[in-house]
């Protein structure tokens, strides 16, 4: 969900910092993280927004997007260190904490990540209405009139868009097939920090990191939007958007929505222990997957050597 009080400005100069302190990360990354393309040892697991900036707001339910996120995230954190006790697994927030959006990928960053998974849940856009707030005088003296006030809202609509889509870093969106895609195709990449597609500084940006890290960030998106269809979920595929949390985080990465908090049955399940569960497991089971397909690239690679 887009953080809305953030001004144009304010956006810019986050982006511009964010861009420069990649670029220095990418010069000093410790040598595993570009060298070693078929490591897994270290996960960091992003639950999105957090203390002030709720992310997507509740529907009919009680969770807010932050809050969702946060429990998927320490389900799937836990799954991870069960089951696998040698994967370091990496937190950038286990409480209702607020991160300023850079912080997110910073974190992921000074923690040497080899996957970089943020967890987020989508809404469709709401109607922008204009509703009366009052009153309010205009005028002096005997041509002081009260007059009415209004403020602008936004209003969500139940939608019946229902599923999950995974996101990897592009600046240009996949072509959209679906006629569901395109009634909400406006919010599909709606999430805080999006990249100026016309920057020169990020399209440098967005380039090093496609040679580097896209097309394993790709393979992953692919097994999780699997693995969540395999559970149930309508699955809307991997697509691509310019968003800066992937941008700049030095490490292949993936920003996964994992339903439509104003359709009643998604919210519901989204709000569940069970479905919670079931999509940390369906993450887990990516996880799994992406581990043994690098694990047998390593060894195609030693072979070839
Ligand atoms: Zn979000």
């Amino acid at each position: 969900m887009a953080m809305k009080y953030l001004s144009g400005m304010a956006y810019k100069k986050l982006s511009f910092f964010s861009i420069l302190a990649f670029l220095l990360i990418m010069d000093c990354l410790p040598a595993h993280a570009q060298n070693n393309p078929h490591q897994l040892k270290r996960i960091v697991l992003d639950a999105g927004h957090g203390g002030k900036d709720i992310g997507t707001p509740h529907f009919q339910l009680s969770m807010d997007e932050k809050d969702i996120t946060l429990a998927i995230v320490l389900k799937l954190g836990k799954i991870i260190q069960d089951s696998m006790p040698d994967m370091q697994v990496i937190y950038v927030r286990k409480t209702d904490v607020y991160y300023k959006p850079a912080e997110h990928h910073e974190i992921a960053n000074k923690a040497n990540g080899d996957l970089f998974i943020s967890v987020h849940v989508n809404s469709t856009a709401g109607r922008r209405i204009r509703v009366p707030n009052g009153y309010h005088y205009v005028g002096k003296g005997k041509h002081r009139r009260r007059v009415r006030s209004y403020k602008t809202v936004t209003r969500r609509e139940a939608t019946e868009a229902s599923g999950t889509m995974t996101f990897v870093l592009g600046l240009h969106r996949n072509p959209q097939k679906s006629k569901a895609i395109e009634n909400y195709s406006e919010t599909a990449t709606d999430e805080p920090g999006m990249l100026d597609a016309d920057d020169p500084t990020t399209q440098i940006l967005v380039a090093q990191y496609t040679q580097t890290f896209l097309s394993r960030s790709i393979d992953f998106a692919s097994l999780v939007e699997q693995n969540l269809a395999k559970s149930g979920r309508n699955s809307y595929g991997v697509k691509q958007a310019g968003l800066e949390v992937l941008a700049g985080s030095a490490m292949p990465g993936v920003l996964i929505e994992t339903g439509f908090i104003n359709n009643p049955e998604d919210e519901k399940y989204l709000n569940s222990e069970i479905g919670q569960q079931q999509i940390a497991l369906a993450i887990y089971r990516s996880i799994k997957s992406y581990k043994a397909e690098l694990a047998r690239k390593a060894k195609v690679s030693a072979i070839q050597n």
